[in-house]
């Protein structure tokens, strides 16, 4: 049997018919109906946050968080992410400006970031990567003395507590995804996080076609609402989180106890003071000391059906479509992870027996 990097996690089958059923009462499908009042505010109480606004995707939430803050020049942020960080940065009509990331968690290196601010920069958008949490203080305490908007990437930190605070609370915005493939989906789905009434009041306008009113259109927006049956499959799966989180833990915990103490493997750690979702299992493949490459690894595991993959590489700043306009050797700890990483499979019910079957590869091929 084939095994993904992922797997969808869904709600029993009756669960979600139960949830829906009301929606052949009403017809009512999209447009803010009853599922997604419901939906927002079980997700503000689970996040721990006052502003919150629901979007068809993770990408358009970005997108227009960005736009709501009417952002001009320059943002800085990390190449080691999802083509959805740059795209959404590029396609505001800014441009994003690489700062390098840590070697240990893959966030931003905020010993960097002051050197590439300049009188164009207005606002910082850095990413939890792995739902590895960003030095979060010290990035406010840069914003804070140089006048910037500090706007997080938190699609891998959905449900990730530092201390009891929940991730969404940190800087002006954040932005989580709902995507099928990530820790909690609904579908396809995301949201914005915020501290400033206006900032929400903006994004509903924005995701919504500017429309102010009955016969007033006041703003060039989109079209980013989430729908009826999203929310639904957001409302069920809500409820399964902590026990999904939960598997995940221990799916983590048995990696690391079979994968212990292989030369030039480096495991990813769990960050202190941090409730972990778990969200992927990154490892660092280093060549010389282990013997296979990272790709030689992920060759080899496909060949048993076992689909791991290479994420982050390419670098976004060494992208096709960016040629020319950023250099990636100005991030030099990010591009070594890019060459190194390979993020093994990991969802809620992967099974030991699959788990053993990853790591026995792994090992066997191991000097
Ligand atoms: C998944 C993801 C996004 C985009 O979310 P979608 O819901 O797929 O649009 C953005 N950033 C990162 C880091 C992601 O992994």
């Amino acid at each position: 049997m084939r095994i993904n990097v992922t797997k969808s996690s869904m709600p029993p089958f009756h669960e979600y018919i139960a949830e829906i059923s009301e929606l052949w009462d009403t017809h009512w499908l999209t447009n803010m109906g009853v599922k997604h009042k419901a939906f927002e505010g079980k997700l503000k109480d689970f996040l721990g946050v006052d502003g919150l606004s629901l979007f068809c995707n993770g990408h358009m939430a970005l997108e227009m968080c960005l736009q709501a803050f009417d952002l001009s020049g320059e943002i800085i942020t990390t190449p080691f992410t999802f083509a959805s960080t740059t795209h959404a940065i590029t396609r505001n009509g800014l441009t994003p400006v690489f700062c390098d990331i840590n070697e240990d968690d893959f966030t931003i290196d905020v010993n960097k970031i002051e050197s590439l601010i300049t009188k164009k920069t207005s606002a910082i958008l850095p990413v939890h990567v792995y739902g590895n949490i960003c030095d979060t203080e010290k990035i406010s305490e840069i914003a804070r003395k140089h006048n910037l908007k500090v706007i997080y990437d938190a699609a891998h930190a959905f449900g990730v507590k530092v201390g009891e605070v929940g991730v969404g609370t940190f800087g002006d915005a954040s932005m989580f995804s709902f995507h099928a493939t990530k820790v909690f989906n609904t579908i396809e789905g995301g949201a914005v996080c915020y501290s400033e009434r206006q900032i929400g009041e903006r994004l509903y306008k924005l995701k919504n076609f500017g429309i102010t009113g009955e016969d007033t259109v006041e703003y060039v927006g989109g079209n980013a609402k989430m729908n009826e049956f999203s929310a639904a499959m957001g409302l069920c799966n809500l409820r399964h989180i902590d026990e999904e989180i939960g598997k995940r833990g221990k799916i983590h915990a048995l990696y690391q106890e079979l994968l212990k103490d292989i030369p030039g493997f480096r495991l990813p750690v769990i960050q202190a003071g941090i409730e972990s979702n778990y969200a992927y299992f990154p490892v660092l493949v280093n060549e010389s000391e282990y013997g296979v490459s990272r790709n030689g690894l992920c060759n080899k595991l496909r060949e048993d059906d076992i689909f791991a993959r290479k994420y982050f590489y390419p670098l976004t700043n060494s992208f096709d479509c960016y040629k020319g306009m950023f250099n990636p050797d100005g991030t030099p700890v990010a591009l070594i992870a890019s060459h190194q990483v390979l993020t093994l499979p990991m969802y809620a019910d992967l099974t030991e027996t699959d788990i053993a079957r990853i790591c026995n590869i792994i090992k066997e091929l191991a000097f």
